[in-house]
């Protein structure tokens, strides 16, 4: 049986990029689980606003039943589609890394998308990366890790990435929201950012892409 490794992580360790290549390498599915919270607040920013601008957090869990969220293979690589539109490329805006965290702690928010993370790792033969999936989604994964690195590297690689996506950014800013998504993630009560007792810890500031992933193949190999 293909095996079934839990990714997670601080916000902008390079989970998910590294993730894909080794799902690639292995053979087996990636799960960017971040981007089901994302599309979740990209929705409520669409359709459950108060006259003030901020997220109507009940009209929103009132919603769900009109919220499909589905991962597609467009081109080689999964993407998730909302209701049938891609919205790859709006999930990263700094509209929603601004407020996903808030809507990641609702209870409500995490139970309507904690049975459909676990069924996908039913049959074995995936990576899956967020900040929970060692601790809750998935605590019998096969394998473990935890992704971390300094503040400032990581502020460094999550302003080079949104560049390269063609948003725009200021790196002050793209630093506060990284340590500001980190304390919501690590502060709030239901299944908050945390290692698993039996993760494997890899800290990659000094590291490269490739030396990361070597470093988790070499794990696997064992
Ligand atoms: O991984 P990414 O940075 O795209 O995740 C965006 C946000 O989604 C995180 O800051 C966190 O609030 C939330 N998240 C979560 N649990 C996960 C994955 C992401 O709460 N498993």
């Amino acid at each position: 049986k293909k095996p079934v490794i839990a990714i997670d992580g601080f916000s902008s360790t390079g989970k998910s990029s590294i993730s894909k290549i080794i799902a690639e390498k292995l053979g087996i599915v990636h799960l960017d689980t971040g981007a089901l919270y994302r599309g979740i607040t990209w929705f409520a920013l669409q359709n459950c606003l108060n006259e003030d601008g901020t997220i109507n957090i009940e009209q929103l869990f009132s919603s769900f039943s009109l919220i499909e969220l589905e991962f597609k293979n467009d081109t080689g690589e999964l993407v998730l589609f909302m209701n049938h539109i891609n919205i790859s490329k709006e999930i990263r805006s700094n509209e929603v890394s601004n407020n996903v965290s808030l809507i990641a702690k609702q209870k409500e928010v995490r139970d309507f998308l904690l049975q459909s993370q676990r069924n996908l790792a039913e049959k074995g033969g995936i990576i899956m990366d967020g900040r929970d999936i060692g601790t809750v989604v998935l605590p019998n994964a096969d394998f473990k890790f935890f992704l971390t690195a300094s503040i400032d590297e990581r502020t460094k690689r999550r302003y080079q990435e949104l560049l390269g996506l063609g948003i725009e950014a200021d790196e002050n800013q793209v630093k506060e929201n990284l340590i500001e998504r980190d304390r919501i993630d690590s502060e709030r009560e239901i299944a908050p950012l945390k290692k698993a007792d039996d993760a494997i810890v890899i800290d990659n500031t000094m590291l490269t892409k490739k030396e990361t992933i070597e470093s988790i193949l070499s794990h696997l190999k064992k």
